[in-house]
């Protein structure tokens, strides 16, 4: 008798392990393949681990394994649906991020794939082909067979030609209707040049990438100093030594400038993947890969898992971005996934960033990466930036915008230039207060404030979505007489266009976004000319190059500082420096004014001076200071659970099992906001050694086996934050 052992996803347990299930004669499985299995009074998907053979009949080998073996039902693939490659890699990742491989390899397929038991099918495609030629009689019939002696023809296309002929075809044996999977796009290179001549300075970096014996390369290059042409002519090169290429870019709808850049370098020889394609369309796009259709990928963090078999290169622009991360399980960095598979194929792997993290930038510095610098602008040289002090604006009565932000911004009204106005916060205002009794309207689900949206006279919860009517009396002391304080996007508008009236001002925010190509159509007017003012939240930093852009304001640019979280400083830094990369791209000189109530904060001022090397020794010192990487690795575990006593005690039992062990520091349990209706309870493990961390959360997590509707686990190797 033969058994496999299959990876499935356990409706109630949290656990990582296989399932045997015996072979009916006949089927046929292998590694990867997929199956479906009966699991107590249902049928899940799984994916094969391995197969085994032996000579014992159902009964005995049930005896032997002490429960009772099933049968697979189906076997779903003739060929696997992961290669071993990506096999291995699901493996990998599963113990590097401590997750269930299943969570793994599910989060590796389109979800048109992925091994659940609800399938659609994909699209099919019929064709015709000849049986028999001398069956033809009709003129129209022969006319038919012609064209089908020259190869099998889509069943549209004939009937097309000649109506209603398929069927009599069919009918007369002439020929026959078979199916296909449908296919799309070209094989050939389809590569054009640039338009210009690379400055010295790019020419300068390929070389030095090329050159590198590194695997991995950090290209630090300020923002408009033409990092995107190095990606391009990297790019082609490797196409044309015929090896594929996988460029990873933050978020595609925020980008939409690089990717037409990129099609139109490379026409249809490129595929793009990203999240906001339907699960038809992804599934082509991965069937273009796998077929060796196109050459080039551009996507966001789940293209990383493309079935690719000859990869040259691989890409991931702005490193830094935290959407690289994913924030459910499995938890994996798509920069680390990256330089796994870089290895596997033996190719390079070139981050770039204006701003790297300081993990890569300390890399860079030590030599485990190779430092590439792209030191000036295409361009211009950047644009001058001045800091703004709130504390003194607001005695003079500005406590939205500063007098000299105002008049810059009328300035490039009158000169026909464009502004860009950053504040990273939607919603009217922040908080809705009582003024008698000094109540604050939290979600009743989360600890958190909810925000006043004042268009729609509502109050919204930004962490889980609730929303209400402003319309209420204080459930306190039953006042309505509310104070709306801080500042969001809504109520900056409001501001300008009543201090700007003849401006064409576009709002873009999570809530101006919401329909479909919200984004693509706020970005499009803006290009066009059609507004003087973008304004927004931090959607509007990243990769824009509109060469009119001559003014970036930032709004509150300390407000992230007074998180608790580890990275906030480096977070505004990134975002002060990519917001003002912004303005003055084109012919223009830039100016950028950054509004901020603490102006003396290190993370401010080196911001305000583009100085990257000044602050990340700064930063350094604090992160030495307090034992936060790139010194030292974290891994984080919440307990998540409706009943605050299970979350709880569950936590500090971990937590004390935790602090026997003296290889690492146990920091915690700490309460964190509750959310969604759940206590949360955390524990933070500090460490010099990455692996020995990861091995004391899996010994753990492979001695339990809880249930995951009481307490959920939140297993979090490298936080990206810590709030
Ligand atoms: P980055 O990716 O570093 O922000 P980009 O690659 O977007 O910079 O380049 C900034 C601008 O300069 C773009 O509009 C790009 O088309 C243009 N550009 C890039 N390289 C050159 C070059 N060698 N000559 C002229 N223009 C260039
Ligand atoms: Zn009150
Ligand atoms: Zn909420």
């Amino acid at each position: 008798m033969r058994v496999v052992n299959v990876w499935i996803e356990h409706p109630v347990m949290d656990l990582n392990r296989t399932f045997t299930y015996a072979l009916k004669d006949g089927m046929n499985a292998s590694r990867g393949v997929r199956v479906t299995v009966p699991l107590s009074s249902r049928f899940v998907t799984g994916f094969v681990d391995s197969v085994e053979e032996n000579d014992l009949s159902l009964e005995e080998y049930s005896e032997k394994a002490g429960y009772e073996v099933r049968y697979v039902d189906k076997v779903i693939d003739e060929e696997p649906i992961l290669n071993a490659e990506l096999y291995e890699l699901g493996l990998w990742m599963g113990h590097e991020t401590v997750s269930p491989n299943i969570a793994c390899f599910q989060s590796m397929l389109p979800s048109k794939m992925k091994p659940r038991s609800n399938r659609k099918a994909s699209v099919q495609e019929y064709y015709v082909r000849l049986l028999d030629e001398t069956k033809a009689t009709s003129e129209k019939q022969k006319a038919a067979v012609e064209i089908l002696k020259n190869g099998d023809v889509l069943r549209s296309e004939l009937n097309k030609a000649f109506t209603g002929i398929t069927a009599i075809l069919e009918r007369k044996g002439i020929a026959e209707v078979y199916s296909k999977e449908k296919e799309a796009g070209y094989s050939e290179l389809d590569i054009r040049e640039a338009d210009y001549e690379l400055t010295e300075q790019q020419k300068a970096a390929i070389k030095k990438i090329n050159e590198s014996d590194k695997d991995v390369i950090l290209l630090h290059g300020l923002t408009g100093s033409g990092k995107t042409e190095v990606y391009m002519q990297l790019a082609a090169q490797k196409c044309r030594e015929g090896r594929q290429v996988l460029i990873l870019v933050p978020e595609i709808s925020l980008t939409p400038q690089m990717v037409s850049r990129m099609v139109n370098r490379f026409g249809h020889s490129i595929a793009i993947y990203h999240s906001k394609l339907n699960d038809q369309q992804r599934y082509e796009q991965y069937q273009l890969v796998r077929n060796h259709q196109v050459s080039i990928v551009v996507g966001t963090r789940s293209a990383v898992f493309m079935p690719f078999d000859n990869l040259g290169l691989i890409v991931l622009d702005e490193e830094h971005d935290h959407s690289y991360k994913q924030d459910s399980s499995p938890r994996y960095h798509c920069r680390d996934v990256a330089i796994h598979r870089a290895q596997y194929h033996h190719c390079k792997v070139v981050l770039g960033s204006a701003t790297p993290t300081l993990e890569s930038y300390a890399r860079a510095i030590k030599n485990v990466y190779e430092l590439v610098e792209l030191k000036n602008r295409i361009h211009q040289n950047l644009p001058s930036s001045h800091l703004v002090d709130m504390q003194s604006e607001m005695r003079k009565g500005n406590y939205i915008i500063s007098s000299v932000l105002e008049k810059e911004i009328r300035k490039r009204l009158d000169n026909h230039q464009q502004s860009i106005l950053l504040l990273n916060r939607r919603g009217y205002t922040t908080i809705m207060k009582c003024r008698k009794c000094g109540k604050v309207i939290q979600c009743p689900h989360c600890d958190i404030a909810m925000s006043y949206h004042k268009d729609e006279n509502k109050l919204k919860c930004h962490t889980c979505g609730t929303e209400m009517s402003a319309d209420m009396v204080c459930p306190d002391c039953g006042s309505n007489n509310w104070l709306h304080q801080g500042l969001g996007t809504q109520r900056l508008y409001e501001t300008i266009q009543e201090k700007f009236p003849e401006a064409r001002i576009l709002r873009m925010d999570a809530d101006t976004t919401r329909k479909k190509n919200g984004h693509q159509e706020i970005l499009e007017a803006f290009e066009k000319g059609e507004a003087d003012i973008l304004l927004g939240t931090q959607m509007i930093a990243k990769g824009l190059d509109y060469p009119n852009v001559t003014l970036v304001g930032i709004f509150n640019a300390d407000a992230l500082l007074g998180r608790t979280d580890y990275r906030s400083v480096e977070v505004t830094f990134d975002l002060i420096v990519q917001a003002s990369g912004r303005s003055g791209r084109g012919h223009s000189a830039g100016e950028v004014y950054i509004q901020a109530y603490d102006t003396h904060h290190y993370g401010i001022r080196l911001a305000a001076r583009q100085d990257y090397k000044s602050f990340f020794q700064y930063e350094m010192e604090y992160r030495h200071v307090g034992d936060y990487p790139p010194y030292k690795y974290l891994a984080a575990i919440s307990f998540n659970s409706r009943n605050e006593e299970k979350a709880k005690t569950m936590a500090w039992q971990r937590a004390d099992e935790f602090r026997k062990n003296e290889q690492f520091k146990t920091l915690g349990p700490s309460q964190l906001a509750r959310s969604f209706d759940e206590y949360k309870y955390r524990i933070v493990l500090k460490g010099a050694n990455r692996d020995q961390l990861i091995e004391a959360v899996w010994n753990w997590y492979d001695s339990i086996q809880f249930n995951k509707q009481q307490v959920k686990i939140q297993i979090d190797i490298d936080p990206y934050v810590l709030d």
